[in-house]
């Protein structure tokens, strides 16, 4: 479930990409009834259709030559519009040419024609419900997973604990003063700061770890598989690598903060509500001891 690391798409700009490709869909849909018109009413075909690089000129053509490669990199299913998007603009031509021909030449062409446009759509289905997912399972400012997401995939987890799979660690992370970054610095470096914390902590844990945003200035994350023994060394040594990590919040500006980390172990038969109270506890704990430090409640 992490991505490793990818900077993650923006919430705005996945809206807008998914509003494109609603743009896309109703100009191919006029596109295709003028088209279907031309067929139909043996009217006499225009140039334009006929050309080898359609697909490049329509709207949707010319929109999806400009995308640059980060986006490409970060919303992989827009990659995958190209081709359909081809096949049906080439596949369009050659019902064109079929039309002279015999009957079973063109019932061929039409029966690929529709085929590719069908793919067409769905791929850009596809696109649209990957991007409309991301935008409402991703934190908006961090690129963590978001609440709601933890509260299903930590059930599943728990579930999956119950049937025997093997123990997991839940590990809450508390920044500590982070409230005198914002006093001192201003909140949109605090923003900064935050996301910064949060992309340290996905880059720098295990592929299989969930980083979750818990709220505010706190994460929870989820180590599948793990003892707390283990758990407390690798966040240990998460630990002191974030103390030391310089965090760029304005141009001229480098500062360093530590967090607190609480960690508890999901059991089989518990619920997640009594996993993640225990390791609220633990956080609790570290901060009380004086902060940037790992507290285990053992039980
Ligand atoms: P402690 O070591 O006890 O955790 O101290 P703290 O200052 O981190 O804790 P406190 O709960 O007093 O303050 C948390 C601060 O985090 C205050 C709040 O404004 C800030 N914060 C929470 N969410 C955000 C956010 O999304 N952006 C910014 N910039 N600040 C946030
Ligand atoms: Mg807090
Ligand atoms: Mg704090």
């Amino acid at each position: 479930m992490q991505r490793k690391h990818t900077k993650s798409i923006d919430a705005n700009a996945a809206l807008s990409i998914v509003k494109e490709l609603d743009r896309a869909l109703a100009m191919h849909q006029h596109w295709m009834k003028d088209f279907y018109r031309l067929i139909i009413c043996e009217e006499p075909v225009p140039p334009s259709c006929m050309n080898q690089d359609a697909h490049l000129r329509c709207d949707f053509g010319r929109w999806y030559d400009s995308l640059d490669a980060e986006t490409l990199l970060q919303v992989p299913n827009v990659r995958l519009l190209g081709e359909p998007h081809k096949a049906m603009h080439d596949s369009a031509r050659k019902l064109l040419d079929s039309l002279p021909l015999g009957n079973e030449a063109r019932k061929t062409s039409y029966l690929i024609f529709v085929d590719n446009a069908l793919d067409f759509r769905q791929a850009i289905h596809h696109c649209q419900s990957e991007l409309l997912q991301r935008v409402c399972t991703v934190d908006h400012l961090t690129g963590a997973w978001n609440r709601h997401t933890m509260e299903s995939r930590l059930r599943e987890e728990a579930e999956r604990i119950s049937r025997g799979s093997p123990p997991c660690v839940i590990c809450m992370i508390d920044i500590d003063h982070f409230k005198v970054v914002n006093d001192q610095y201003g909140h949109p470096a605090g923003d900064k700061a935050l996301s910064t914390v949060a992309r340290f902590l996905m880059e720098n844990l295990r592929i299989y770890d969930i980083t979750f945003r818990y709220g505010g200035e706190e994460f929870l994350v989820c180590l599948p598989d793990t003892q707390l023994a283990e758990a407390e060394q690798l966040l240990n040594r998460l630990r002191v690598e974030l103390s030391d990590y310089p965090i760029q919040i304005t141009e001229s500006k480098v500062i360093k903060v530590s967090a607190s980390f609480g960690i508890a172990s999901l059991n089989a038969g518990e619920s997640v509500s009594d996993v993640v109270e225990r390791a609220d506890h633990a956080l609790l704990c570290a901060k009380s001891q004086g902060r940037n430090r790992v507290c285990v409640w053992d039980i």
